[in-house]
């Protein structure tokens, strides 16, 4: 079996079409123009690239977007205060700081801190407490991505067996949720879970956020699952790259690592993924991309909750 590659790129324009054309109806429509605030401290490059993109698709898509980029050594205090002046600005709809913090800050509260109703990131308690019972709420942005890719795509959900292999806050366990309210039958598993490898390969849709590149091997696999790839981890060798590369993408790669030291890779063998699956994303170019798209949406739903809904 060969693999459709279900691309996560055409699927992320396909919304922010749809999201840019939502935010030119709220402006004519309501004068509402949706705002998002970007909060990044200190110098991470990695969250100078991501927040570089939401300002950049925010600002494209015809929203207003700020970027507070704090010092390394900021306190506690001063970063608790930025977040309430947003939370008490009305023109503010999405509030978002980019992890990871510095270590002086109290990641946890600063996240507990941002007004629920503007929590574009989808992590504050109400939201995930409401996404548990079934509630309207804002939800994290890559689960959200990955239902949007499977329906998209046109695979069922309903009455399917997801496997999640990762329980963290931003993916596995809101993933579970997503799944449960699509009605497919759920399997969360993690790095005690017995039998592994016979655990996934029951999953007719297997979605696999552990971080450890080409983690996910083809007993993992049953033929003819979606296979959905979250990881985003770095192979630097030649022999990685032989282990984890089929003929159709090796030379590709291999000149990757030459000129840049790495290439990207997610928690999926895709050699092996392609030979066994029915459907599979792929990493870079799939799962990844979404992420931007949904927080734009969210900003866009932030916007419409608040502004409109709740003073109907
Ligand atoms: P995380 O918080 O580190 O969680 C990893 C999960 O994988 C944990 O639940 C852990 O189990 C489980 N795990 C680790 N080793 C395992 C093993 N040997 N067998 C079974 N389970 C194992 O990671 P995360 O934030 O969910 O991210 C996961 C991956 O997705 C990373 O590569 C990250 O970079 C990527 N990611 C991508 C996007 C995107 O937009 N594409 C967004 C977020 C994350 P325990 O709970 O038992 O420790």
């Amino acid at each position: 079996m060969t693999a459709r590659i279900l691309s996560g790129k055409e699927i992320a324009e396909q919304i922010k079409l749809e999201v840019a054309e939502e935010v030119k109806t709220l402006a004519e429509k309501h004068g509402v123009r949706p705002c998002l605030a970007v909060v990044r401290v200190g110098e991470d490059a990695a969250s100078a690239v991501y927040v570089g993109s939401k300002v950049k698709t925010s600002e494209e898509l015809g929203m207003i977007s700020e970027h507070h980029h704090l010092s390394e050594d900021i306190s506690h205090e001063e970063l608790l205060n930025l977040v309430r002046e947003l939370n008490d600005r009305e023109e503010v709809d999405g509030i978002l700081v980019q992890l990871p913090l510095p270590s002086q800050i109290d990641e946890r509260e600063i996240l507990e801190t941002i007004n629920p109703e503007k929590d574009v990131d989808g992590f504050h308690p109400v939201n995930v407490g409401k996404l548990s019972q079934g509630q309207k709420s804002l939800v994290p942005c890559t689960p959200a991505g990955i239902i949007e890719i499977l329906k998209r795509s046109n695979i069922p959900i309903a009455g399917e067996h997801a496997v999640i292999i990762g329980r963290s806050n931003i993916v596995g366990k809101p993933m579970a949720q997503l799944f449960l309210r699509e009605n497919a039958t759920v399997t969360i598993c993690h790095s005690r879970t017995r039998n592994l490898a016979e655990v996934a390969s029951q999953g007719n849709i297997l979605v696999a956020a552990i971080g450890r590149a080409g983690f996910v091997r083809a007993e993992y696999i049953k033929e003819g699952a979606t296979v959905i790839d979250v990881g985003m981890n770095n192979a630097s060798t030649a022999e990685e790259a032989h282990e984890l590369f089929g003929e159709d993408e090796l030379e590709k790669r291999l000149n990757t690592i030459a000129r840049r030291g790495s290439t990207l890779v997610g928690d999926v063998n895709p050699r092996e993924a392609k030979e066994k699956a029915a459907n599979f994303t792929p990493v870079p170019g799939g799962v990844g991309l979404l992420t931007v798209a949904m927080l734009m949406k969210n900003t866009v739903e932030a916007a419409k909750m608040r502004r409109l809904e709740s003073k109907k």
